[in-house]
């Protein structure tokens, strides 16, 4: 009977075993090996939850477009809006010098103000000084396109301490900006951030990016893996593969060693299994080296990948999720009977008359900007959150878990600050995350089934006709939940011995 090991519980792992569940046969069994005590504590659960389409260098290109048609498939098919937030999203780079508005009077939710959307804060007056950690900001992002800084792989940006705003091709800025004369434009503008419509550049639109929690995207698809006859181990880890040398027909075996309160049997002794397998998956984002090297010891390579840390926050502003009105009021008066409850904060500026006519936006937002020197990246989220990261220290250590991360709360409070800057001092702080992006040496990701010889001598399973083997499926670097669906099917389509949907040869090299 087929069976598959993937090593590694993040999006990567678990986007490779749910495409199994769907691509393989009934008879292919699906291991998932996890040792982090908590599920999803790595950056899959902890990122932004930006998605895009054709924000990427060619050698990622035709995987981020496989990915984002994925992530549209698949929220259509299962709710993804009401699951895992599953949104449209527009990107904005912000010049947020020039962003502040003046006053508090200038309620981006007020409906009586009919130019909403068009010119928050248009009342007038000088904006506020931005002034962040005591320093102005005055460059407004460079969107410089593919010739600019994206480079090799797409990850000069985050190395530079930039934004990822910048990899946005020019055309792409352009095509955006030419389609976005709709009526709904100025609705869909984020009322929620204290910047001036002047100070925002339209950088992509709806139809190119969206958002996701990722985080419930990720247990959607464990309870889909589950559904479908999965096999969690966790926590456990895996510690050799093995292969009876005394019996020619014997079977590679790969052996999984229980954690925790799972680790002893009630006799006292480690609490193992061995899996026989055909295919092992490593999906185990930065700590895929450390996996390599207990399963091959004598392997000749070893993937290279370091980690980039990332501190992130989520808070609720009073001002997102907004509540707006269509564009014809009248139409709507009493045309509502039972209108739903606002639950933005214009609510409570809101005449009873209005009510009835109020309607959650459906879209969602990215905005990049420079600010407490730094390039905060922050996103409105379907669920009311709004999360804000960037903060990226080199110099922070892996831990040897997720779960082990220790956050430096000097980090959290740069970023609050420009929370309270950018959205309100009133900003009611939700989380605090500190996590790792699995970064490869060429800055793409390695998504391949590593030749036998660069195992080295010791077991392993070889595979057969074209099907099974060693993978390597790591090095997303800050796309991995973007490039999630699209990694999973091509690796699962490796691993079953098929052509891949995306032409991802660039990425096999490492
Ligand atoms: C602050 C921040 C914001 C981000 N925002 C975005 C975004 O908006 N859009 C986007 O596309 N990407 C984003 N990313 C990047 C994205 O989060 C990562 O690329 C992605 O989560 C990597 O997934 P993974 O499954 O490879 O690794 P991980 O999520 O790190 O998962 C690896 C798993 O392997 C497990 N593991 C550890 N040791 C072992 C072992 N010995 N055996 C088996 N398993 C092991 C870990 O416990 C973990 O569960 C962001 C990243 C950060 C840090």
């Amino acid at each position: 009977m087929p069976t598959t090991v993937i090593l590694g519980a993040g999006i990567i792992g678990l986007s490779t075993a749910h495409s199994l569940t769907l691509l393989a046969p009934p008879e292919h069994r699906i291991h998932l090996v996890e040792p982090a005590p908590e599920l999803f504590a790595s950056a899959s659960g902890k990122a932004a939850g930006f998605v895009a389409k054709d924000w990427f260098a060619p050698a990622i290109a035709p995987l981020g477009n496989l990915s984002f048609d994925l992530h549209r498939a698949l929220a259509d098919k299962h709710n993804g809006r009401a699951r895992w937030g599953f949104s449209e999203s527009i990107s904005y780079s912000l010049d947020h010098d020039d962003s502040l508005s003046t006053t508090s009077a200038d309620d981006p939710t007020d409906p009586s103000d009919t130019t909403a959307g068009d010119t928050k804060g248009g009342g007038g007056g000088e904006p506020e000084r931005a002034s962040i950690d005591g320093q102005n900001v005055d460059d407004q992002i460079p969107v410089s396109g593919r010739n600019g800084s994206q480079g090799q792989g797409g990850l000069d940006w985050l190395l530079n301490n930039v934004s990822r705003a910048t990899v946005v091709e020019g055309d792409v800025v352009e095509k955006a900006q030419s389609e976005s004369t709709g009526a709904n434009d100025g609705d869909d503008l984020p009322h929620w951030l204290r910047a001036k419509p002047e100070a925002l550049q339209l950088i992509s639109d709806r139809k190119s990016t969206a958002q996701v929690l990722p985080r419930q995207l990720c247990e959607f698809l464990l309870e889909q893996c589950l559904a479908a006859g999965v096999t969690l181990h966790q926590p456990a880890r895996a510690t050799k593969v093995w292969r009876d040398e005394h019996d020619p027909a014997a079977v590679t075996r790969i052996r999984v060693e229980y954690l925790g309160p799972l680790a002893q049997t009630s006799d006292g002794r480690a609490r193992t299994v061995d899996i026989p397998c055909d295919s092992i998956v490593i999906a185990a984002g930065c700590w895929t080296p450390q996996v390599y090297t207990t399963l091959f010891p004598n392997a000749n390579r070893i993937p290279r990948i370091t980690h980039l840390a990332g501190y992130s926050v989520t808070f609720k502003s009073k001002y997102w999720p907004p509540v707006r009105l269509p564009a014809n009021r009248e139409a709507l008066k009493g045309s509502a009977p039972n209108p739903p409850a606002p639950s933005g904060p214009g609510a409570a500026t809101t005449t009873s008359s209005s009510v009835s006519a109020l309607v959650q936006s459906n879209v969602c937002h990215a905005i990049f900007t420079n600010a407490g020197g730094f390039a905060p990246e922050i996103f409105s989220r379907a669920n009311g959150d709004v999360w804000l990261g960037g903060l990226n220290p080199a110099s922070t250590q892996l831990p040897e878990l997720p779960t082990d991360a220790t956050l430096d709360p000097g980090e959290i409070e740069r970023l609050l600050a420009v929370g309270r800057a950018l959205c309100g001092e009133d900003i009611d702080l939700r989380t605090e995350g500190l996590c790792f992006r699995p970064v490869s040496v060429t800055g793409r990701p390695i998504i391949t089934r590593l030749h036998e010889a660069d195992l080295g001598d010791g077991a392993k399973p070889g595979g057969h006709d074209g099907a099974g083997g060693v993978y390597v499926a790591t090095g997303h670097g800050p796309w991995g939940i973007s490039l999630s669906l699209g990694t999973g099917r091509v690796v699962s389509e490796m691993v079953l011995g098929r052509e891949t949907s995306a032409d991802v040869s660039a990425l096999m090299k490492w």
